[in-house]
């Protein structure tokens, strides 16, 4: 059965699959959902014995109805190779009683590799199917994560450009150094002088430029999006927790049919809303527990059904969740709200005109499915250090987050259901914060130098990705103002106005 997208903002609005993962983002800067959830096809036994690949076929094919067999396999087959350092491509490791799902195996060492490895075979494949001409621009917002997954996947791909915003005293050491070294003829890399969500209302800003898409049009480039609000990214992060159960079976930590609980350190609601997806697809899961770091807007809004973005930013160690913006909640919102464009609408006017909307009660009983957490700095790294010391396994200080945020619901609930964490990064991207964590004497210590004793305390290798930028040179140096992230993209696209 053919499965429709239709936009949060408009119910007369609807695309195929491959037409929501060109577009990026609906008109009127709504996203686009899918209009019901297909349910797995597949016994968990059976699933239980397939490998991360053949699951994203099963998982995919139900979302992207209009690729045909060949094409989807060639997508997954091209994605999921040995630029992943494992076969298992996201394997599960055990610690302290939690299954830590490691989702940092790929080039970039963060979970975004996981849809960003898929993604520009996914667009160049909707392109052809679609007859585009044009040359496809992908527009980027990053907290860090995001721009150096998304360069690796595109950096030259035929048929593209990409241009990345990043808030230039927002991001670790590594992510930067990660993002200014990039090859390639079409990366771009931009620091902008403000924060995450600056990056990501400026982007969202020119894609809903009507009049921008004309001109450029006109000089034969389009638009899209490498965000996680490209449905080409939110479906194959449904995969891996579809794939974790049956590994889970298969491991014995379930029983066929026995539900999991999923803990996922969040920023901008993708990881968890893929979670929330796959619940609905059939997948036994209990809680979805949804971990902030310091900016604890949606731990505020799954207490309170308040979603108030009125407050200080803060800039925390787990920087890839300082937003205060969830773009996919929409998504939620949209649900809740019976799938009404108009609804919805209301909540986000008023989000971008107040900066606040409250739910209604009706809608806060959708949310049970839900349990929000939140970790403080110093809460996160004494997690990072009690881990290492009781089970010698080091995690990232977003991970960390949720490890944290899982303490506290077990303190809380005595919920024993066994139970997935979402392992989001390595801790090797995130190196300084996380060895000061473990003992703040490594502060005096070079970038690299700590990268050398986290393997040593670790022993886990460093990866390739480390490995390539210690001596790599900065290629991008661009740093611009909020206001003028229009004018840089002119310039890089040669377009005079
Ligand atoms: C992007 C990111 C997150 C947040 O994921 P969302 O899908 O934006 O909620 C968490 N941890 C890391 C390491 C990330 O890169």
């Amino acid at each position: 059965m053919e499965l429709i997208y239709k936009s949060t903002r408009n119910d007369n609005e609807t695309a195929t699959a491959s037409q929501a993962i060109l577009h990026g983002l609906a008109q009127e800067g709504g996203l686009y959902v899918p209009s019901f959830i297909p349910k797995l096809d597949i016994s968990f036994e059976v699933l239980a014995d397939k490998t991360y690949q053949e699951t994203a076929y099963e998982v995919m094919k139900l979302f992207l109805t209009d690729f045909t067999e060949e094409e989807l396999k060639h997508c997954i087959d091209s994605a999921y190779d040995s630029k992943f350092d494992c076969k298992e491509i996201a394997p599960i490791k055990k610690a302290e009683g939690a299954n830590y799902l490691e989702l940092f195996h790929g080039a970039t060492i963060a979970f975004k590799d996981m849809a960003l490895s898929i993604l520009p075979h996914l667009l160049t494949t909707s392109a052809k199917k679609n007859q585009v001409k044009n040359e496809i621009v992908i527009l980027t917002a990053t907290s860090g994560d995001t721009g150096k997954a998304a360069l690796a996947g595109f950096a030259d791909v035929p048929g593209t450009k990409i241009i990345v915003f990043y808030p230039k005293n927002g991001v670790s050491p590594i992510q930067e150094k990660q993002m200014v070294t990039q090859k390639g003829n079409n990366t771009y890399v931009i620091g902008i002088k403000g924060n995450f969500d600056d990056a990501q209302t400026g982007v969202k800003k020119m894609f809903s430029d009507g009049e921008f898409a004309k001109v450029l049009d006109q000089a034969g480039y389009q638009f899209s999006s490498a965000n996680s609000i490209n449905i080409g990214r939110l479906v194959p992060q449904i995969v891996y927790y579809v794939y974790s159960y049956g590994v889970l079976l298969k491991n014995g930590e379930v029983k066929n049919g026995e539900p999991m609980n999923v803990v996922v350190p969040t920023g901008n609601f993708g990881n968890i809303l893929a979670a929330y997806y796959a619940k609905q697809m059939g997948v036994p899961i209990n809680k979805l527990i949804c971990a902030s770091n310091e900016n604890k807007v949606l731990f505020d809004f799954l207490s309170s059904g308040c979603y108030d973005r009125n407050r200080e930013f803060v800039l925390t160690s787990s920087p890839s969740m300082d937003i205060l913006i969830s773009s996919n909640l929409e998504r939620l919102i949209y649900k809740l709200a019976g799938s009404e464009a108009d609804k919805n609408l209301e909540f986000m006017n008023a989000l971008s005109q107040t900066g606040v909307y409250q739910i209604t009660d009706k809608m806060r009983e959708g949310l049970s499915d839900f349990w929000g957490g939140f970790a403080t700095e110093e809460e996160t790294a004494a997690m990072i250090k009690e881990l290492y010391e009781k089970a010698g396994y080091i995690i990232d200080t977003h991970t960390a987050v949720a490890a944290k945020v899982y303490q506290k619901y077990l303190e809380e609930t005595k919920d024993n259901t066994p139970t997935l964490i979402a392992s989001t990064a390595s801790p090797y991207k995130f190196t300084r914060s996380v060895m000061n964590a473990i003992d703040l004497a490594y502060d005096a210590k070079g970038d690299f130098e700590l990268v050398d004793e986290l393997n040593r305390l670790s022993k886990v290798p460093v990866p390739n990705a480390i490995e390539e930028i210690r001596t790599a040179p900065v290629l991008h140096k661009t740093v611009c103002d909020t206001d003028k992230m229009r004018e840089e993209v002119e310039k890089i696209l040669g377009i005079k106005i």
